[in-house]
């Protein structure tokens, strides 16, 4: 039975959920939330107003506003979905709206700088726990989210020593709910681990893109024809949305030059043995990387089907015009 203080069973998480910016993230959040029952209301805030219009229309949010503080106003959970570098001045923004009790939490892909630039405009009452979903695509907008994208992915949590430890509850109870698994750690660590997993590997897709169009000896129509031998993969990465990496690198410059140089000294070691013709270095280094590959599958975060799931396009002809300039 419930006690006099106590919700309702069926009452869901949150009474409304304010997202300021509805693109990939944002969209995909309203997605699993109301999969799962988890708010109220959803309004939300973008840039401009095309976006807002289409997250109304799409049913993503029931009210849109351009002003950020206007829809953070009286919301109980308020989560920053912007570019990495916009989050400070937004806090700053909406600081004012943001009501005694709510959570303010952020899906950034840098912990950090994110903690230095939007903790000081927190008022008293209000708990901030910033969050980064490991979840994503190379797309972007309104239109790209889906409400499975946080299914069997993991969410980090960044609080700091002093945040309430009930309002950290909720948001890990939040993400569960939203299909993810919740790890908490300092937002320092959270920067070193995700400059290797995710910013560094960003950086080489769009290097050897650029690096592949910019060849004089090898044509772009080879580069597109032939690009199934592995570049296509690294387009798929190359594909995502530079704003966004923009903000990213110039927000977590010390553990990405950190783990840049590392990589540099690895792949020098590779190229060294290819010159000197030193297969068993290339063999086990290769078998070493194969097995992190493996561990990846059993963990659950990708298919082991071949060349990633993909389904080869029926009717796709050895002769699309692209190949033929080649
Ligand atoms: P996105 O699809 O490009 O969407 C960004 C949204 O922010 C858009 O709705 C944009 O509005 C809005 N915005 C920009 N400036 C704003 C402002 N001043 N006030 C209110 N809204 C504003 O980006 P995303 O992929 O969802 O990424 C959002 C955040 O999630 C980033 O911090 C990123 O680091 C993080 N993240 C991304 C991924 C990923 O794979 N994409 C994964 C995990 C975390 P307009 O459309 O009107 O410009």
């Amino acid at each position: 039975m419930s006690g006099p203080q106590s919700k309702p069973q069926n009452q869901p998480m949150f009474d409304r959920i304010a997202l300021i910016g509805i693109g990939l993230i944002g969209s995909s959040i309203s997605h699993a939330a109301r999969r799962a029952g988890l708010a109220g209301e959803i309004v939300g805030s973008a840039r401009t107003p095309a976006t807002v219009e289409t997250a109304v229309r799409l049913g993503l949010i029931e009210q849109g506003f351009v002003s950020a503080a206007e829809a953070a106003e009286g919301a109980d959970l308020v989560i920053l979905c912007t570019p990495v570098g916009l989050c400070g001045p937004i806090a700053k923004d909406i600081s004012r709206s943001l009501r005694p009790g709510a959570i303010l939490t952020d899906v950034g892909s840098v912990k950090a700088s994110i903690v230095r630039d939007v903790a000081p405009h927190v008022p008293q009452g209000v708990h901030f726990v910033p969050g980064h979903p490991i979840a994503g695509t190379e797309q972007s907008g309104p239109e790209s989210g889906f409400a499975e994208l946080f299914d069997g992915r993991w969410c980090i949590l960044t609080p700091e020593p002093h945040t309430d430890g009930k309002a950290v509850e909720k948001l890990s109870a939040f993400w569960e709910a939203l299909g993810s698994r919740v790890e908490v750690m300092t937002p320092e660590h959270h920067d070193l681990v995700l400059a290797i997993t995710s910013h560094v590997p960003h950086l080489i897709a769009y290097n050897i893109v650029n690096t592949a169009a910019h060849l004089e000896r090898v044509t772009d129509s080879e580069v597109i024809k032939f690009s199934a031998g592995g570049f296509r993969d690294f387009t798929r990465i190359a594909a995502s949305d530079p704003t966004m990496w923009r903000d990213v690198f110039l927000n977590n410059r010390e553990a990405v030059l950190d783990m840049l140089g590392r990589f540099t000294e690895d792949l020098a070691m590779l190229q060294r043995a290819i010159r000197f013709g030193d297969g068993d270095t290339l063999h086990r280094l290769f078998t070493e990387a194969r097995a992190i590959r493996r561990g990846i599958i059993q963990a659950g975060q990708d298919t082991a089907a071949p060349d990633f799931g993909r389904v080869p396009a029926r009717g796709a002809t050895a002769a699309a015009p692209a190949d033929k300039k080649g």
